[in-house]
């Protein structure tokens, strides 16, 4: 291996069979990653500026459509699919893979989730009519979906009603809160904002949330603040407002109520996050190896592995990056509607181990290497700053995994004492 090998892919295709499917997806998102987004992360990071020639590319190779179905045009990739496509494009540049969840999300929350969830035959019909116009703003219109749900409270980990309430207005709704950290604020077409339609006596209920995709050019909505972070710069991920924001019901996401059936039932897909910071992870390792082997483009000095210190923390690394990789590869193998208690469990550890282990890699590299290594020339810091950001992200940040799978370890469902 030398940087002038094309990387391999991050899981074997045919060690970890793959689909076809999956292997042109993780090729085409490998090929794109390492051709163009590797180059120009550096600037997206140094400036804080969102990743919009990343997006250019992403839509001309069809992957904004990733996982639109095949139905509607776009490419029909399921859940795994998504989420091995996803770590490749992390690998070269982690705000690109970050913000490409967000707006996938939109779509598998409409697409593989909504079909798995229960619906009437008057809502199922209603449904495939909006997803239809959905999906058409993004395969022939190149739209592009945020996803912002944290308030800065509790809703965003799942513990309360979102703030962010919807109120009906004629066949549609009339939005107003706050959302924090948005990403792809001011960058996006479309935000997919969930909120809370007030029961008739006014009390805000989890089971009343909706979800609806707001037009970038709604008025009352607007992006306020700047964005200035540690890490994950090219998220852009700024304050939105929504000021009295007339939605109209065409852009509902889902029927009514609908949101919450299929968080609670479809817990994996708050493990989406976690391809961006795979990426890293295998990034980290990458940059360890070829450091080492004196291969890096810009390097000052030789081989520098030679010494037995150099050589065992690499084996650290490798070990911590294979139990990530396995752990991770099972989760988004299994995951589907109505998992049971061990496959939640499973869930939230490999959620806990991908955001912790992608920075401990991360540190583990700059350690290795040295002071030289750390300079803004080389990518291993930005890799280092990107990577710290995982385990902060809601619902499943690191210390509420600890939390379920404490709780969850020793007690049945419904069991107390
Ligand atoms: C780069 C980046 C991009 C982001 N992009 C988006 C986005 O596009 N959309 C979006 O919706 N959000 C996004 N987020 C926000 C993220 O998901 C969190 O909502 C945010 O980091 C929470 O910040 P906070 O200061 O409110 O922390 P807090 O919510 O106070 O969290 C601090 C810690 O407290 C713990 N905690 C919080 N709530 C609970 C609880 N109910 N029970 C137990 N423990 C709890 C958690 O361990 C958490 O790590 C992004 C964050 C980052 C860093």
């Amino acid at each position: 291996m030398s940087a002038t090998t094309p990387d391999a892919p991050i899981f074997d295709a045919a060690a970890w069979r793959l689909t076809e499917q999956e292997i042109a997806l993780t090729r085409r998102a490998r090929e794109l990653g390492e051709r163009v987004f590797a180059a120009r992360a550096a600037s997206f990071d140094r400036e804080a500026r969102f990743p919009t020639e990343n997006y250019a590319d992403l839509r001309d190779a069809g992957l904004l459509g990733v996982c639109v179905p095949a139905a509607y045009g776009g490419l029909g990739a399921g859940y795994r699919a998504y989420a091995l496509t996803a770590a490749e494009i992390g690998r070269y540049c982690g705000a690109t893979a970050l913000t490409f969840n967000m707006h996938v999300c939109s779509c598998l929350w409409t697409g593989p989730l909504a079909d798995a969830i229960d619906m009437d035959p008057a809502q199922r019909a209603e449904h495939e009519r909006r997803r239809a116009m959905h999906y058409a703003r993004i395969v022939e219109h190149g739209a592009i979906y945020a996803q912002p749900f944290s308030e800065g409270g509790s809703a965003a980990a799942g513990a309360v009603p979102f703030a962010t309430t919807a109120v009906r207005d004629g066949d549609g709704w009339r939005v107003s809160g706050r959302k924090i950290f948005a990403s792809l604020a001011g960058h996006a077409d479309y935000y997919g904002i969930l909120c809370t339609e007030a029961d008739s006596d006014g009390t805000l209920a989890r089971r009343n949330t909706l979800y609806v995709a707001v037009p970038a050019s709604a008025p009352g909505l607007r992006v306020e603040g700047d964005w200035d972070p540690l890490g994950m710069r090219g998220t852009v991920s700024r304050t939105l407002i929504l000021d009295d924001v007339r939605v109209a019901a065409d852009e509902a996401l889902m029927p009514s109520g609908l949101y919450y059936q299929a968080a609670v039932r479809w817990p994996h897909m708050f493990l989406t996050l976690t391809p961006a910071y795979l990426g890293i992870a295998q990034a980290a390792y990458d940059f360890t190896v070829r450091y080492l082997r004196g291969e890096v483009p810009g390097q000052a000095g030789d081989k520098r592995r030679g010494q037995a210190v150099k050589q065992h923390n690499v084996a650290r690394m490798h070990l911590m990056l294979e139990q990530t990789k396995a752990l991770w590869f099972q989760v988004v193998s299994e995951a589907r509607v109505d998992p049971p208690r061990e496959m939640m469990l499973r869930a939230y550890a490999a959620q806990y181990t991908v955001m912790e282990n992608a920075n401990e890699l991360c540190q583990l590299a700059i350690r290795t290497c040295g002071g030289q290594s750390m300079l803004r020339t080389l990518p291993i810091e930005r890799l280092y700053r990107d990577s710290r950001c995982g385990s902060l992200m809601l619902p499943w940040s690191a210390d509420i995994c600890l939390e379920r799978i404490g709780h969850d370890a020793l007690y049945a469902p419904g069991e107390r004492d």
